[in-house]
């Protein structure tokens, strides 16, 4: 097989470094050559919550992309995305990744969008796309409930058609951002009595709209990154249904035709590692890990490789999607292994830095490699439950990959 760009990758590839060179606000490289590891740039969080200096880069960087349509890579040029192909947004995920670029946009690019271009009436998409690119709309999903995450099917929270409304009660749970977005799209139940997964409607709102609470959920390691979400008699304007009414499973389903290869997750995951070993060469670093650098030479070593195999995981889905091919259980190997993989180097961080490793403050001087393997060993516990759980993604490889029957 061969992996070499060809001459119009190539020149693409250049084209995006020049960009970054030229274009990165000088925040972020600051940022990159200070924290070799970055724990991800959340930009949706600078944009809106950031202090000045914070809120200015993110400014400039989102509009720098806008010009190019790098906001939305994937989205067609009609509607403000660059109409990239798979390999081209590859590429620019991979160069982006290796820069430490951040991505604006979050799920109302990555989701919401290309969802709306399938679905949407041409007003919805008049309405909501573009100030969805702007960062102007910052959207929330409302899946999950506590009964129905990994058996979405069996969501409860309703949704009744009053004249020119609808009416809105019940729960979400896990509604990631909702804190910091100004507007939910999700899935609610509107027919209770039909099969259950052909009750259930796609709807979108506006936070400010009355009888919306947002209930912060605070993790393990103090972060609050997502919220429990609760509607009472919430009435939005009936319009607010993206394609037909109790068809908004397949809605919600639509596959997404953008890249999905994670090939940004295998770079951070090199980079990852090589920071542990240039730490571990620094005089305090190897004072830190001296005892036990014999002990965690092979783990460092079976790291590397699994992130070798990561790549080519990626590589393995992007060149199928190149060649038009839907990505099947082959995403679900990738994003089980990838979490996992995420798990293991944060933990073969904590081994080699031993009780160093228990310093959580990123700037206490002792800290290994700015408290971030630390830090990460505790958020990445989530990495395999969200995105679907890694047991869901390994029922997927037995019976669609290997065949298995059904348990
Ligand atoms: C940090 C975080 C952010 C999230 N963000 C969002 C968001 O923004 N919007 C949103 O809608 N949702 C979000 N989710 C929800 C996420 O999609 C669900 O947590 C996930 O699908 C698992 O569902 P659950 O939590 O209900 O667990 P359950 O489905 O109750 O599963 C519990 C356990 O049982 C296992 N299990 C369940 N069914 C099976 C089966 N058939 N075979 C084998 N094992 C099984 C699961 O793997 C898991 O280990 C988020 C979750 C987290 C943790």
């Amino acid at each position: 097989m061969d992996w070499a760009d060809t001459s119009e990758q190539a020149q693409f590839r250049q084209e995006v470094r020049s960009f970054i060179e030229q274009r990165l606000p000088a925040h972020y490289e600051v940022r990159r050559q200070r924290d070799t590891v970055g724990l991800e740039d959340n930009h949706e969080q600078h944009y809106v919550h950031g202090t000045p200096e914070e809120k200015d880069a993110a400014r400039q960087w989102a509009d720098a992309l806008m010009e190019r349509g790098w906001v939305a890579p994937h989205w067609p040029k009609e509607y403000g995305g660059a109409g990239l192909s798979t390999m081209e947004q590859f590429i620019y995920n991979q160069e982006m990744a290796v820069a430490q670029a951040p991505q604006p946009g979050g799920s109302g690019v990555s989701l919401l969008g290309p969802t709306m271009l399938v679905h949407g009436t041409p007003e919805q998409k008049a309405k909501y796309l573009g100030p969805t690119l702007r960062g102007e709309m910052r959207w929330a999903q409302g899946f999950s409930e506590p009964g129905a995450g990994s058996d979405l099917g069996s969501l409860q929270c309703r949704a009744v058609r009053d004249g020119d409304e609808w009416v809105i009660n019940g729960q979400k749970l896990w509604t990631s951002t909702a804190h910091k977005s100004n507007w939910i799209f999700g899935l609610f139940r509107t027919d209770p009595d039909a099969p259950k997964h052909r009750g259930i409607s796609f709807l979108i709102m506006d936070q400010s709209t009355p009888g919306i609470q947002v209930r912060p959920i605070i993790s393990m390691g103090w972060e609050h990154a997502t919220n429990e979400t609760f509607y009472e008699d919430v009435r939005i304007p009936a319009e607010n249904i993206v394609g037909e009414q109790n068809r908004g499973w397949y809605v919600g389903m639509t596959l997404l035709d953008f890249e999905r290869s994670n090939i940004a997750g295998a770079v951070t995951m090199r980079r990852r590692i090589q920071a542990m070993l240039d730490y571990a060469k620094t005089p305090r670093g190897a004072e830190q890990s001296a005892p036990r650098q014999r002990l965690v030479r092979s783990n460092v070593a079976d790291r590397w490789i699994e992130s070798e195999v990561m790549f080519n995981f990626s590589f393995r889905i992007v060149s199928m999607q190149a060649a038009g091919t839907i990505p099947n259980y082959e995403a679900s190997t990738s994003k089980a292994f990838g979490s996992e993989l995420g798990q293991r180097v944060a933990n073969t961080g904590m081994k080699m830095f031993g009780m160093y490793s228990n310093i959580w403050d990123r700037q206490d001087a002792h800290a290994p490699v700015d408290a971030s393997f630390t830090q990460e060993y505790v958020h990445s516990v989530v990495h395999s439950i969200f995105g679907g759980s890694n047991e869901i993604q390994r029922n997927i490889i037995a019976t669609r990959g290997l065949g298995l029957p059904r348990g």
